[in-house]
């Protein structure tokens, strides 16, 4: 799914994620006063609920619960994670792109979390449980290629999006939401993301081995950020 472009707005308007918050079912009363207001953010917002809610219909989490407990080969869409102890900073900081001219740092990842049938964006401090499903959105000024790995409390790590991928997705300009989600298991503890972006193309190896080995991700020329959760 790749959502809608972000229509050219006013001075006045909110930034685009907190558009994708209200998107998403959150209730943001600088937004909804805004909304009224305003034919373009609101044709926006309704853009991109129609957008999320055929993709969710589509795919559902639980068919890829499903799925999953079948252990159906390669692609599983989703995957269940461990437990994640992993340190590193709670962050999901998302700026306005006006803020970050000079590339995307800090405002590449985003987390959107289904629990029951209730959708939102996971914000820092969060905190996560088993049997939410977690998808992932990039954004990005230039297109490229992203991927997001998981290191959990045992220090495995997996790509979870696209899952078990060995070379990063193709993305455009924009956001996108990149393939597959993750469904988390019962166990606890602390889970980490790690979404990377490179204008070129990206070798997931090296990344995976960076962030078993306990290591911060690098790469030449990469973004990249970092979120962490606690799971109680
Ligand atoms: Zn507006």
């Amino acid at each position: 799914m790749t959502l809608p472009t972000l229509p050219a707005r006013g001075e006045q308007c909110p930034p685009a994620v907190e558009l994708e918050r209200v998107a998403t079912g959150e209730d943001v009363p600088a937004v909804a006063a805004h909304l009224p207001t305003c034919e373009t953010c609101r044709a926006y917002v309704e853009q991109l609920q129609a957008e999320t809610q055929a993709f969710m219909k589509a795919r559902p989490a639980e068919r890829f619960v499903t799925q999953l407990q079948r252990r159906k080969p390669s692609r599983t869409p989703f995957v269940v994670l461990g437990v994640a102890l992993a340190a590193a900073l709670a962050l999901l900081v998302v700026l306005p792109r006006e803020q970050s001219p000079v590339l995307f740092k800090g405002s590449l990842l985003s987390i959107s979390l289904k629990r029951g049938d209730v959708v939102s964006t996971l914000r820092e401090g969060d905190t996560l449980r088993e049997g939410d499903a977690l998808r992932f959105s990039v954004k990005t000024e230039r297109p490229g290629n992203a991927v997001v790995l998981n290191r959990d409390g045992r220090g495995k790590v997996t790509v979870v999006a696209p899952f078990n991928a060995t070379s990063a997705q193709v993305v455009k300009e924009g956001t996108t939401v990149l393939e597959d989600s993750a469904v988390l298991d019962a166990t606890k503890g602390r889970e980490t993301f790690v979404a990377v972006f490179s204008e070129k193309s990206l070798e997931v190896a090296p990344l995976v081995g960076q962030l078993e080995a306990g290591q911060s991700v690098t790469c030449a020329g990469c973004v990249v950020d970092v979120a962490s959760f606690d799971k109680p």
